[in-house]
């Protein structure tokens, strides 16, 4: 460590310490505050329903006693109609965790000095007219990251930054991935007067074959060349036509201030990131300038560019800027990133020293431009070829390509087809999976479901990536299948298995390095972004305890929230827009909130069919009724019961004769006695469906 950067920790430790009184008395406000809203008010509301009784509800109930059959169970009505409100709230809970509509913000830096916002306060909010409106309408506050979409408003000219897509975790069954809900920007369609990527990750662009389409296409669409070529090659796959769309390639070295608007211009600053032409944008308003940080990590000794520190420098010096709108995802890393991309390309050749006989696999995420140059660099060396598998992976490279975003030695990528037909030790393939993938190449490979390869013991299978969360079971599951095969298996955060790593890099600035970002920058004003919420609230954590911006200077904002930035430069919450999530499924179709619903009751308790066959003349059961049982009960063991169900359901038509009762008021009946029935056997509530059939 040298003697600059010792003094600068020293100070840091120093301010740390001295700021430490400030955290406690913190502690103990929020302390009194919460007891203080602890002694709220009673509800003193006494309703009661005005009882209209009619002589038709009455002979209606009358009836219905008429045709009530008794059940031979053991357990209460109440208590199945209990267990389907639990199951009913589970799925709910379990269906919604994305949907927002007021959430619970309580943190103190959320804008109301730490108390929750009523809907009596965002009933009054109007906007002030000459504020400059930030809009989160995805990725803040998410479960998960993704869905980043950030809205920057003055007055009539609107500019939107990232469309991405976020991923549904195995709590949303057949959901693949979800994208903002934009209505607000289809209110406001006239006044979009540029749409700005800050980079080429899915969490960023994903939802443009979605979104882009509906907008203007005379709308100019901003982005680094690799960024561009990334949502072209998204929009060419759609199955209508592809739109012609108003595609602006932006030089970030250039410097360019692009006017956009009478009122807004955008620039481009080049930043680190794990994939090529990544960008900051600064957005200058009549306002202030604001700092849109994008996705970013700090190395000293890069592989692709250097950050444009420079530029960044030149822009706080001259013009300030009076917010910093910064990423939050790895806050919880402490310290600086270890090592870098180089070091990442050193143990990716000594891999093939060390198992030099044998076919080198390295598996990373297809957007890894950076990384797969590594690779190609190392083999090259050695006299390796190299090919490429996977869908995703052969058609980021082309992009790359194209934009000139990678470096490839010569004569050394070939055709799977051909590759196979090399000596093992020239063999070096690059796939993806490295996430565990069921369908992707690793596992194919693995399964003997690949065309070309299929794992031998003299294969050598590198993990040059970390699983994402909520990936480790099936990268697990991946790696024993590997090792089953009897291959050698090298995974990033193992070195001490191997003694050779580490073998991946993060995207993502590590804490110090945000704290120096912060610092360079010098905002007035800081709001986190692109991050779940305990991430938000320990960036801000650390703009306040250790940059030193004070408390009232700090948003943390949920999806949604109306941020304005005042003519005095400061940040303040003025209302909500609506914001949401449109769900779709690995075809790129919509899936309805209703649909996962259904599937996430019929995964738990099953569904369960009736079908009654009754004439038209007689109103008797023309046959015995069909019963059809899907992931409830097998019906070859449940005799007993389907045989209960039959004799309820003879009993129940003969009943119903007398009274003729409306088709849809007999169907809710026999589904709350099946209901109940079948929770009395089983202790589960499946999906009932009745149907009737008269003929
Ligand atoms: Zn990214
Ligand atoms: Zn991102």
């Amino acid at each position: 460590m040298n003697k600059k950067e010792e003094e600068r920790r020293a100070r840091l430790l120093k301010m740390r310490e001295e700021r430490l009184p400030d955290i406690r008395k913190q502690f103990e406000e929020n302390q009194k505050r919460n007891f203080n809203t602890k002694s709220a008010k009673k509800s003193t509301k006494k309703g009661t329903k005005g009882k209209k009784s009619t002589s038709a509800k009455a002979a209606a109930q009358t009836a219905a006693e008429k045709r009530k059959v008794k059940l031979s169970v053991n357990t209460r009505k109440g208590e199945m109609v209990h267990h389907q409100r639990m199951l009913s709230q589970d799925v709910n809970a379990q269906a919604t965790q994305h949907i927002i509509g007021v959430p619970v913000n309580k943190s103190r830096y959320n804008g109301y000095k730490g108390s929750q916002v009523t809907h009596a306060q965002l009933k009054k909010a109007r906007p002030h007219a000459d504020a400059v409106r930030i809009i989160p309408i995805g990725g803040l506050g998410e479960f998960g990251i993704g869905k980043n979409m950030t809205v920057v408003e003055y007055k009539s000219e609107m500019i939107v930054i990232d469309m991405g897509t976020l991923f549904a975790t195995s709590d949303y069954p057949g959901v693949n991935y979800m994208i903002p809900d934009i209505k607000y920007l289809e209110d406001n369609q006239n006044k979009i007067k540029a749409i700005c990527f800050t980079h080429a990750h899915l969490d960023h662009i994903g939802a443009c074959r979605h979104l882009l389409p509906k907008f203007s296409k005379f709308t100019p669409i901003y982005g680094t060349d690799f960024t561009i070529g990334m949502i072209k090659k998204q929009m060419s796959e759609l199955e209508e036509d592809e739109p012609d769309l108003n595609y602006q390639v932006v030089d970030p070295f250039k410097h360019d201030i692009i006017k956009v608007s009478e009122h807004l211009s955008i620039e481009f600053i080049h930043v680190l990131h794990s994939i090529p032409g990544s960008v900051a944008i600064v957005v200058r308003t009549p306002n202030g300038n604001i700092y849109f940080s994008g996705d970013w990590r700090h190395e000293d000794n890069p592989v692709d560019k250097q950050t444009d520190y420079e530029r960044m420098d030149e822009i706080v010096k001259k013009e300030g800027i009076d917010l910093m709108v910064n990423e939050s995802t790895n806050i919880d890393s402490p310290g600086k990133h270890p090592h870098s991309e180089f070091d990442v390309g050193d143990n990716l050749g000594k891999i093939m020293d060390h198992y030099a006989s044998g076919r080198i696999i390295v598996s990373c995420f297809s957007s890894q431009i950076g990384r797969i140059e590594l690779v190609l660099k190392e083999a090259a060396k050695r006299g390796r070829k190299v090919a490429f598998s996977g869908f995703s992976m052969i058609n980021n490279l082309e992009v790359a390509l194209r934009a000139h975003a990678i470096k490839v030695p010569k004569d050394t990528i070939m055709k799977m087809e051909d590759i196979i037909k090399l000596p093992d030790d020239k063999v070096t393939i690059i796939c993806t999976g490295s996430q565990g993938e069921l369908s992707a190449v690793l596992n194919r490979m693995v399964t003997g479901a690949h065309r070309h390869i299929k794992i031998k013991s003299t294969d050598t299978i590198v993990f040059s990536s970390n699983p994402i969360p909520g990936n480790e079971p099936h990268v697990v599951n991946t790696v024993d299948g590997l090792l089953r095969e009897g291959a050698q298996v090298i995974q990033n955060g193992k070195t001490h298995l191997t003694n050779i790593g580490p073998l991946h890099l993060s995207g993502h600035a590590y804490y110090e390095d945000h704290v120096e970002l912060v610092n360079r920058i010098k905002p007035t004003t800081y709001m986190p972004y692109h991050g779940e919420f305990y991430m938000l609230e320990h960036n801000a954590e650390m703009a306040e305890n250790v940059c030193g911006i004070s408390r009232d200077n700090i948003l943390v904002a949920d999806n949604g929230d109306v941020v304005e930035l005042t003519t005095d430069k400061r940040i303040i919450k003025n209302g909500r827009i609506t914001v949401g999530n449109k769900l779709y499924d690995d075809a790129n179709q919509p899936v309805h909130e209703a649909v996962v619903k259904d599937r996430i009751h019929i995964a738990r308790e099953g569904i369960f069919i009736v079908i009654l066959t009754i004439s038209k003349k007689t109103g008797r059961l023309i046959k015995t009724p069909d019963i059809i049982s899907r992931a409830f009960i097998y019906l070859d063991n449940s005799e007993e019961l389907i045989g209960k169900i039959r004799h309820y359901l003879r009993t129940k038509t003969d009943k119903s004769i007398a009274t003729d009762p409306e088709m849809k008021v007999i169907k809710e009946e026999i589904r709350t006695d099946i209901a109940h029935i079948l929770y009395d056997a089983t202790g589960h509530t499946p999906i009932v469906i009745p149907v009737i059939n008269k003929v």
